[in-house]
């Protein structure tokens, strides 16, 4: 008897894992194209194909779109092609691609508000010509090349732009995607595959990449992939930039060149590889085609639902207080190091008004210092001219929606870093109780952000800057933007 009833508690079990393996956690793919070769024709070939193909399979993809492509097919009269874009999403690409200079370079001189405006003065009407001509708004912008600069972000929240959708190194938050400038970031993905078009041996090593991708998502619960192509590589053999403006080459164009195309037996290979590539993963259970235009409902920021009390108020204030001046989570939201920073000011100025602990996050995501902070110096000041630096840092907050490049204690600047730290040492003494300080010290302290973002080092490897090109105070630039960061979280990554 008892030997049975262990024989069917085995068996329950047994059961229990079989249903267990058959659960299958949800796996988004981003399937985007770099639709950007406006010099050869037939690239207009492989665009309409590739649509019309995907929209067969019922798959909708992101095509990032060039101003100058949409531009030369409307020129060009390809009403087949813009109709065949309809089922599927776009995205914007930039004005020219490689015409140069290309944005990191005419952005890396400059700093944070010139950078902006110099982005929508070469880039903007690109995107409005897109705009007309395909009847979208486009729902993502990614750089050409590894030509990335953080002021991008700033113009994508003025023309309302909300995904940046890339693949790069610039800045990384584990692979995972990030909140960054206000932008639901897709970019330094851990599972971005980039394959060859070239028949079996290249479909083979697709299908592993793949196969392994989604082995170690359904291991947590879900996550997304990345896989994108350029439609123009379907039928050429060399980039269309390449063949023209290589190592900061700048033709006029009437003396642009064709690239030299792939013969007939090639192209077709590109095509069938391609195809079989996109049934053989639309096999795998759980697996949905994603575009851009989704991800911001798949990734929504919700940490303006928070209410915020003296509880996590004092959490948040011991883990700043400590030196751990990072992005920070409540209730599995999170929140960016200038949004901690709106907080712990909020909650100081309360305290010393005795007023209760009682916040939300009211405000847009502030942006991070625009300029590097003033030199560092150790201050000591009173409660009263805390207080009026309180109000006045608030203030800035608020009416500048950014962190300021140096907080003024009377007549003396700390970084906006050493006062966060004072501050958040200020809440803690509060809420635990202890009596209020005669003094306040304001003692050095920095955010450091290199872990999520890059140093100039190795990453203007593309074959289109001039030799020797760098950016460093472009990258101090983006790394003062790290206030800005923080981890984007799923909505529907729960096992079903
Ligand atoms: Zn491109």
């Amino acid at each position: 008897m008892i030997r049975a009833i262990l024989i069917l508690t085995f068996s329950a079990l047994a059961i229990q894992v079989l249903v267990a393996k058959e659960v299958n956690n949800p796996v988004r793919v981003f399937l985007w194209f770099d639709t950007e070769d406006y010099i050869l024709p037939e690239s207009d070939e492989a665009l309409l194909r590739i649509a019309r193909f995907l929209t067969e399979e019922d798959v909708r993809a992101t095509f990032k779109i060039v101003g100058e492509k949409a531009r030369v097919l409307e020129q060009r009269d390809r009403r087949d092609v813009l109709g065949a874009l309809d089922h599927h999403d776009i995205g914007y690409h930039t004005d020219f691609h490689s015409v140069q200079p290309t944005p990191a370079m005419y952005l890396s001189p400059l700093g944070w508000e010139e950078g902006v405006e110099e982005f929508s003065r070469r880039e903007y009407q690109g995107m409005l010509d897109l705009e007309r001509i395909t009847g979208q708004h486009p729902s993502c912008y990614g750089q050409p090349g590894s030509s990335w600069g953080p002021q991008q972000y700033g113009a994508l929240q003025n023309w309302g732009i909300p995904v940046y959708l890339d693949a790069g190194e610039h800045i990384d938050l584990n692979g995972e995607p990030l909140w960054y400038g206000r932008t639901l970031t897709l970019f330094s993905l851990k599972h971005t595959i980039r394959t060859e078009l070239g028949g079996e041996a290249d479909l083979s090593q697709a299908k592993a990449d793949f196969e392994s991708a989604y082995r170690d998502l359904q291991a947590q619960g879900g996550g997304i992939i990345s896989i994108y192509y350029h439609p123009c590589e379907f039928v050429h053999e060399e980039f269309w930039d390449g063949t023209n403006f290589v190592d900061g080459a700048n033709p006029p164009r009437e003396e642009w060149k064709l690239p030299p195309m792939k013969d007939a037996n090639a192209i077709e290979t590109a095509y069938s590889t391609f195809e079989a590539y996109v049934r053989y993963i639309k096999t795998f259970p759980g697996v949905r085609f994603t575009t851009a235009r989704e991800a911001p409902d798949l990734y929504p920021d919700t940490a303006r639902e928070l209410r915020i009390g003296a509880t996590d108020i004092l959490e948040l204030a011991r883990k700043i207080s400590s030196g751990n001046l990072i992005f920070q989570e409540i209730e599995g939201k999170t929140l960016s190091l200038s949004e901690v920073f709106y907080l712990l000011v909020s909650a100081a100025e309360r305290l010393i008004e005795q007023r209760p602990v009682d916040l939300s996050l009211d405000i847009e995501t502030p942006w991070g210092p625009f300029n590097p902070p003033p030199r560092p110096i150790t201050v000591s000041t009173d409660l009263s001219q805390f207080r009026r630096t309180l109000a006045d840092v608030l203030d800035h907050l608020r009416s500048e929606q950014r962190v300021p490049d140096a907080v003024w204690v009377g007549s003396q600047a700390v970084s906006p870093d050493s006062f966060l730290v004072a501050t958040a040492q200020f809440v803690v003494d509060q809420l635990e109780g202890k009596t209020s300080p005669q003094m306040i010290s304001i003692s050095p302290k920095t955010a450091d952000f290199s872990s999520y973002i890059r140093n100039d080092d190795g990453l203007w490897g593309w074959v289109i800057f001039p030799k020797g090109f760098n950016a460093p105070e472009m990258m101090e630039l983006a790394r003062r933007q790290g206030w800005t960061l923080k981890p984007a979280v799923p909505t529907w990554k729960e096992p079903r």
